[in-house]
């Protein structure tokens, strides 16, 4: 007795099947440009008419196909990139399911002539919904072209719901970017109905960024790499000032295959956040690539979402690493530092006439050394040459409150004749108050640094750039620490492990006691305690995102470390404001308190 149950006959199958993999015509384009990428073509052509609807052409020059290949990519489940269950969790190729051209043929008029090199002439298809209706020898050149004309022709359904040309086409567009700016080395022509609208040679990135975007948008690019185990981090941010009012560009790519992620997204957001005009959209083109097994590139059809297995810590790098990069270029927050009225010692000095800054830097100098011994007098032009060799812009807030502040020591040194000595002059500036405050004078007015805060916001800037290279030093505990822990904590503790681990933490744990081992380095003994209350109750008991832990373990460490440090000559005295000045942002902790005032001259004589 037969029952009721039927396997679907194939290209029923395939239509089914197509619905997932070919949504609209900016599909199809999407997957052939990908399968010509993975034949190794360097150079590929696409040609639109009427948005796809009529005619979706792709040209390549890759390795192109036997006959008997020409027949079989069109059978579902048909590939030559993955051979066993392993090619899976090793994905070199962008294709892998095989489904892309079986889709295509079972809803179109598919057109394919290919030849591959060792060949004298090459084959042509065709095929209607599935069907080959036709096989023969052709001529024609190395490589592939596929014309897929009549998209949907047999599922009205979708092809009445198409919307408008330009809707359609604006998808083709944004799915050739993505792919474009993935493969720079590559070749790409794109035409619309005789219009061609983007004619792209091999480039760097950069240039095929330009290519892109706009000629003027060089100038809003900044770089960004970061290499560390994890992942490699390359590509370029745009500078806050230029952002734009809707999220178009944003690019995330991984191992060259553009992806989406809100939770690498808030990673980006994050560390623009104070940079942006309200409704403003930071740009980014950031590549990472990673180690292919420790990726999920499966879990979607049309593969734009991707799981990271280390998804913790690209984060903390990716907000790092960014962080970094808008602080070298200058464009880190100096938000209520320029609006501050307390702070308009450097402001106004900005219209001073320029004069070449006397600048002193120690370059041998070592936050994490109390107590300097070195002399002033070993110090060279270290800070200069940086400014300019990052050739940004005399706006520089870092370069004017420096060259400010030396500018005002230079001014002294000529208009007042009780001073005459470098060294005395230097002793007669510097105050220490309550070993908390170092007061500095200068012929504009009075500046007040916090100390520890200005310590904190050294050593912070120091561990953030050191973590992002490589896990930080550690320190073995001669006598460990021993904490009691919920089990709730204990489960938090260990989901951010691998993080801990980079800051040079290491534990066991005994019950529901945990036993630290090993704290990082450069934590000084009487500050150990401190950091490690800190650093649980920020895991423990904030409800911090889990990405922001590595900013909020830096903090820690570094206002414990800050709380510890002294000041008690004028030498290190000077070598503080150095290093301090060095930071982007020296105006405030990375929390956002205060590390220095100023009281100008005009203030002060108000006051009497
Ligand atoms: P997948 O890309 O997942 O393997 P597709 O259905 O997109 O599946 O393609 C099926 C197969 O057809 C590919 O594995 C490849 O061998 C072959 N193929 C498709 N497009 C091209 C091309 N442009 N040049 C050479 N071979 C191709
Ligand atoms: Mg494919």
């Amino acid at each position: 007795m037969s029952g009721i149950i039927k396997l679907l006959p194939d290209h029923i199958a395939n239509q089914i099947a197509a619905g997932e993999v070919i949504q609209r015509p900016a599909s199809v384009v999407k997957e052939m440009v990908e399968n010509a990428i993975d034949a190794g073509a360097t150079k590929i052509q696409v040609f639109i008419k009427d948005a796809g609807k009529t005619l979706i052409q792709i040209i390549d020059n890759g390795d192109g196909m036997n006959e008997s290949d020409a027949i079989l990519c069109f059978e579902r489940h048909a590939t030559s990139k993955v051979a066993n269950a392993d090619d899976l969790f090793a994905l070199k190729t962008k294709g892998f399911r095989g489904e892309a051209l079986a889709s295509v043929a079972a809803i179109s008029h598919v057109t394919l002539k290919t030849r591959q090199a060792s060949s004298e002439t090459g084959t042509l298809l065709e095929i209607e919904g599935s069907k080959i209706v036709s096989n023969e020898q052709t001529v024609c050149p190395i490589g592939t072209s596929f014309e897929v004309k009549n998209l949907f022709y047999n599922v009205p359904a979708r092809r009445n719901f198409l919307k408008s040309e330009n809707v359609e086409f604006g998808h083709i567009k944004d799915e050739f970017e993505r792919i474009v700016f993935a493969h720079p080395e590559i070749a790409f022509t794109l035409k619309h109905n005789d219009t061609e609208i983007y004619q792209l040679n091999p480039a760097i990135l950069r240039k095929r960024i330009v290519d892109i975007l706009g000629r003027n948008s060089n100038d809003k690019l900044v770089p960004i790499e970061e290499t560390t185990e994890i992942v490699e981090l390359k590509g370029y941010i745009g500078k806050p000032e230029f952002s734009k009012k809707t999220r178009g560009e944003q690019f995330l790519f991984v191992n060259n295959r553009f992806f989406k992620d809100t939770y690498f997204n808030h990673a980006l957001n994050k560390a623009f956040e104070g940079l942006l005009p309200s409704k403003h959209f930071a740009s980014y083109f950031l590549y990472l690539t990673v180690d292919p097994s420790k990726i999920d590139v499966n879990v979607h059809p049309t593969k734009t979402e991707i799981k990271f297995e280390e998804d913790r810590l690209i984060y903390s790098i990716i907000f790092s690493s960014v962080r970094q990069a808008l602080g070298k270029y200058n464009i880190a927050p100096t938000l209520d530092f320029e609006r501050e009225t307390s702070f308009d010692l450097p402001f106004e000095m900005r219209n001073m006439p320029a004069t070449e800054p006397q600048v002193k830097v120690n370059p041998f100098y070592n936050p994490f050394q109390s107590n300097t011994a070195t002399s002033g007098a070993s110090k060279g032009n270290q800070f200069t040459k940086a400014i300019q060799s990052e050739g940004f812009g005399t706006n520089d807030i870092r370069k004017s409150d420096w060259d400010a502040f030396y500018t005002i020591e230079e001014e002294e040194k000529a208009n007042n004749t009780l001073i005459d000595d470098d060294h005395s002059s230097f002793e007669m500036n510097d105050f220490l108050f309550k070993g908390r405050y170092l007061i500095t004078t200068g012929a504009t007015g009075i500046l007040l640094i916090d100390i520890p805060r200005a310590f904190e916001r050294i050593i912070y800037d120091e561990l953030m750039a050191k973590f992002i290279g490589n896990p930080i030093a550690s320190q073995k505990l001669l006598f460990p620490i021993e904490k009691e822990f919920s089990s709730a904590e204990i489960t938090e503790w260990e989901s951010n492990a691998s993080l801990l681990g980079r800051f040079g933490f290491e534990w066991k744990f005994d019950k529901n006691m945990i036993i630290i081992e090993a704290v990082p380095a450069v934590l000084q003994e009487e500050s150990i305690h401190d950091c490690i209350d800190t650093v649980l109750a920020k895991i423990a008991f904030q409800d911090i995102d889990k990405g922001e832990i590595a900013h909020a373990l830096v903090l820690s460490i570094a206002s414990s470390v800050g709380k510890t440090k002294k000041i008690n000559n004028s030498v290190a005295a000077r070598d503080l404001m150095e290093q301090l000045f060095l930071c982007p942002e020296h105006a405030i902790t990375a929390e956002g308190k205060r590390v220095m005032q100023t009281i100008s001259l005009d203030e002060l004589s108000k006051r009497f």
